[in-house]
């Protein structure tokens, strides 16, 4: 691949980033392999694959792709898309076992809310590391296998803000282009340039208020399509539409047509003024996911310092004492409740507690999975 049709696959797939796009998974051969070249698993994810292969350039591995329905790895596997059966399948249709000597999977880290080590090592011998979170850390990860605490925690720096603000403006511009078509031409410019505008703004400004958002505050439910917590959206809009109502009454235009145009223009503001920015990055819990009250706890009895949560947390919030054999959780303000460490925990030393002292069990983490409204779904194939 070269780098025209590298940059043509990042902008196109960027813009329809909100679409699962799938390749056919299997097994994928990367320069000129042995039998002890590192064996790569990531998700079916077209952008995904391509940018793992740019990445992985010059270098002699195998690539594993497993069906995550087309969706990046860190969704697909917190929503219990991409599970333990996908892993094992792959590794055991591929042919990779008949072309390596050793049984060592290196996975992408994001896949540990989904995905557990224990359960694939028990069912196919393999050994599960996690790899880094950037795709772009892996040339500098490989050689050792080991992961500084920079490529263990997730960030949110420009260019992936940008393509946030791409991949949300694109289709909410696209419908809102489509739904203003046959009712006011005039108004499509605008329209779209006010969605880019504002899209960009949001995501480009985040570091700016960045500290004012408090993912466990109630009031932070201000996310698309979702009018529960206290109706922000919906109080918004109405004030808009009496607003226009009172320019109709001070013009005398009362026409329907009016009213559409601006109604569908003030509903666009609204939408992306309401984007789910929490849910676009791992670094905050979606602001329509209850679990974002949850706290990880630790039972210090069960722990014996096997320090897998330090290996897959996303925000770093462990350190484990070696001597003492114990994790410990200096960072835990920093939790986004993705239940990776609690899936991953070997001796089940790690659970969900409630704001009310109910707890969840690992076992619950580990069988049901949130959707993209924040239940967990009743019936998962996570365990393959
Ligand atoms: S909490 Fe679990 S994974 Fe973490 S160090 Fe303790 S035993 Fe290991
Ligand atoms: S401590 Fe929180 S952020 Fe870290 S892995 Fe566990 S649930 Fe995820």
């Amino acid at each position: 691949m070269g780098w025209i049709q590298y940059i043509l696959i990042n902008v196109v797939e960027t813009c329809l980033r909100m679409l699962p796009i799938p390749i056919r998974t299997g097994l994928i051969v990367l320069g000129n392999p042995g039998r002890n070249s590192p064996v790569i698993l990531t998700c079916n994810f077209h952008l995904t694959v391509a940018r793992v292969k740019w990445a992985l350039r010059g270098i002699d591995a195998y690539l594993l792709v497993a069906n995550s329905r087309g969706i990046n790895v860190w969704c697909a596997a917190t929503g219990g898309l991409f599970t333990n059966h996908d892993v094992i399948s792959v590794l055991k249709t591929s042919g990779v076992e008949d072309l390596v000597d050793h049984r060592q999977v290196i996975l992408p880290q994001l896949a540990a809310t989904g995905i557990e080590r224990k359960y694939v090592r028990k069912k196919t011998g393999w050994i599960v590391q996690w790899g880094p979170v950037d795709i772009k850390d892996l040339p500098a990860y490989l050689p050792r296998r080991k992961k500084t605490p920079a490529m263990r925690q997730v960030s949110f720096p420009a260019e992936q803000r940008f393509e946030m603000a791409v991949a949300w403006a694109f289709p909410i511009s696209l419908v809102a282009g489509l739904i203003l078509l046959p009712l006011w031409r005039e108004g499509i410019l605008p329209a779209v340039l006010l969605t880019w505008g504002l899209a960009l703004i949001i995501f480009m400004a985040f570091p700016l208020y960045q500290r004012w958002l408090n993912p466990r505050s109630e009031r932070i439910g201000f996310v698309l399509f979702d009018f529960g917590r206290g109706g922000v959206q919906l109080i918004l809009l109405a004030g808009i539409l009496l607003g226009l109502f009172a320019v109709a009454k001070y013009t005398g235009n009362f026409s329907g047509l009016f009213f559409a145009r601006w109604g569908i223009m003030s509903t666009l503001v609204v939408l992306v003024l309401s984007l789910d920015l929490m849910g676009s990055t791992p670094l905050y819990k979606s602001g329509l996911h209850a679990d974002r009250f949850l706290k990880v706890s630790l039972d210090t009895d069960k722990c014996k310092g096997a320090a897998f949560c330090e290996q897959v947390c996303p925000r770093n919030c462990y350190d484990v004492d070696h001597h003492r054999h114990l994790a410990t959780q200096p960072r835990a303000h920093l939790c986004v409740q993705c239940g990776a460490c609690i899936v991953q925990c070997p001796f089940d030393a790690l659970y969900f507690e409630s704001p009310d002292g109910a707890t969840i069990a690992p076992e619950i983490i580990r069988k049901f999975k949130l959707n993209l409204m924040g239940k967990r779904l009743v019936k998962t194939v996570g365990r393959g």
